[in-house]
């Protein structure tokens, strides 16, 4: 089973503190231990310099005599803490040593010292070491005293306890880090969480066709609310999708029914004798036939450009001579109705697919010529500058009404003025001139005149 974001979170988190935590730990301990270590090693050396300075001050000069009770005094204290006193005075015989004084306990203390430090550090593998000091008075030398310790040092239950109690704080200040980071992995989970399973859902209502449904960004993550913007794209789209589709069907099913209705009716008529099959009605029957097969066939070109990513075969075209080789194809027709084709302005290169283009002007200059009146003209001017190219396609015909001029476009539509005409199509051919022209990052314009000529323009980036 895939894991959950908390629990992957919080497993992250946990083991990013409990590495820095121990990170932490080792070096500090290892620090402050030695640092401690060290400075406990100067403390002793001093201590054991001060007993020495001490009892060189405990002989008396003028009468040559030494103070023992006070170097016994003196001499017990070191002891308990851990320093071995022995005392000779210059004949080198012995003043007070601590180990005749009380070997018991002297043996004591050293073993106590000895056995601590081998159970808590026995890698130190240290000993107890003698250090000899000479003692004088007033530069005379009075005497010398041997002090011997635990080298290199020596640390008491206290310290032991201070150095535990260091790690016991580390300890729980990582123990609580990790539970803090746990909670916090939790935490922010949720909160990326709840986000996440909110556009699931919605995601999964978008699916089941709900394609209405939009999200609330509630979220302050970047992230998420692109997310949800995404989604909600996505639902837009769909709807789009839907919506389109749902007219195409009706205004398929439309366009389809009056030709089929009345090739129907006058087959009908003819079958059962009440019409002559003359060739006039045959005629006109396989004109609402042709009808409905140039129908499905523009369907069919509109399907292959509206297919979803429109593929390009994109290479540099020339405008002027694609315009010239299109109007060629028209040449029967123009010269059949007495009109005119020009061909003017730049050889304007343009980088897209020679097709397609061509598919627009022949789209363009088909209804150019549709909507002519014999022997008026039809004009194609290619024009560009820095970084765009223009063609128009001028005609001197019908026009469309200017309440009509944005609605062209649209799949299906026809004016008023063309539709009484016997040449208009399904109203499908501006619908693909301006899916290719949108798919090479242009624009297609439509003007008219109040009465008569419409003029498409057509502008196309050079660099798409
Ligand atoms: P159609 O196949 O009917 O020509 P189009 O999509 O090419 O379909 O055009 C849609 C409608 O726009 C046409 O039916 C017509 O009413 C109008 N139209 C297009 N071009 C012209 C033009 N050059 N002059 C007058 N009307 C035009």
């Amino acid at each position: 089973m895939t894991p959950k974001l908390s629990t992957q979170l919080s497993a992250g988190f946990a083991l990013i503190v409990l590495i820095a935590v121990s990170a932490i730990s080792l070096t500090a301990n290892l620090w402050i231990s030695r640092q401690f270590e060290t400075y406990i090693a100067e403390q002793q050396k001093s201590v054991s310099d001060g007993i020495a300075f001490g009892l060189g001050l405990q002989y008396d000069g003028t009468t040559g005599q030494w103070n023992t009770d006070y170097i016994h005094g003196y001499g017990m204290y070191a002891l308990n803490e851990g320093y071995i006193v022995k005392v000779y005075d210059n004949d080198g015989s012995v003043v007070w040593d601590a180990e005749n004084h009380d070997m018991t306990l002297c043996h004591q203390i050293m073993e106590n010292i000895s056995l601590r430090m081998e159970r808590e550090r026995p890698e130190l593998a240290g000993d107890f070491v003698t250090y000899r000091y000479d003692l004088a008075q007033n530069g005379a030398k009075i005497g010398a005293a041997e002090i011997s310790y635990y080298s290199p040092y020596s640390l008491s239950e206290n310290d032991f306890q201070f150095l535990a109690a260091l790690n016991r704080i580390l300890v729980v200040v990582g123990g609580l880090s990790i539970l803090g980071a746990v909670a916090a992995g939790i935490l922010l989970a949720k909160r990326i969480a709840a986000p996440i399973t909110k556009t699931m859902d919605i995601t999964k209502d978008i699916s089941d066709g709900n394609y209405g449904i939009r999200l609330q960004p509630e979220t302050r993550t970047k992230e998420l609310s692109e997310l949800t913007q995404a989604v909600n794209q996505m639902a837009s789209a769909l709807e789009r999708q839907e919506a389109l589709r749902r007219r195409l069907t009706t205004d398929v099913a439309h366009e389809l029914r009056t030709p089929l209705a009345n090739v129907a009716s006058h087959m009908e008529l003819m079958q059962e004798g009440i019409w002559e099959p003359t060739p006039e009605r045959l005629r006109r029957c396989g004109e609402e036939i042709q009808r409905i097969v140039r129908l499905v066939s523009d369907l069919d070109r509109l399907q292959q450009v509206e297919d979803e990513g429109l593929k390009l075969d994109m290479a540099p075209v020339d405008l002027w001579d694609l315009a010239w080789s299109v109007s060629h194809e028209f040449e029967g027709e123009v010269r059949a109705r007495r009109l005119s084709c020009t061909v003017e302005g730049s050889h304007a290169v343009v980088i897209g697919d020679r097709n397609r283009l061509g598919q627009v002007v022949r789209n363009l200059l088909s209804n150019a010529i549709k909507y002519s009146p014999e022997g008026k003209a039809v004009r194609i001017v290619i024009e560009e500058n820095e970084t765009e190219a223009k063609l128009t396609v001028e005609d001197e015909g019908i026009g469309i009404p200017e309440n009509e001029l944005p609605l062209i476009f649209e799949r299906f539509y026809r004016t008023d003025r063309s539709r009484s005409r016997k040449t208009g199509g399904a109203g499908i051919g501006l619908t693909i001139a301006k899916t290719i022209v949108q798919a090479h990052g242009g624009t297609i314009t439509a003007q008219s005149g109040e009465t008569a000529g419409s003029r498409f323009l057509v502008t196309l980036p050079k660099n798409h």
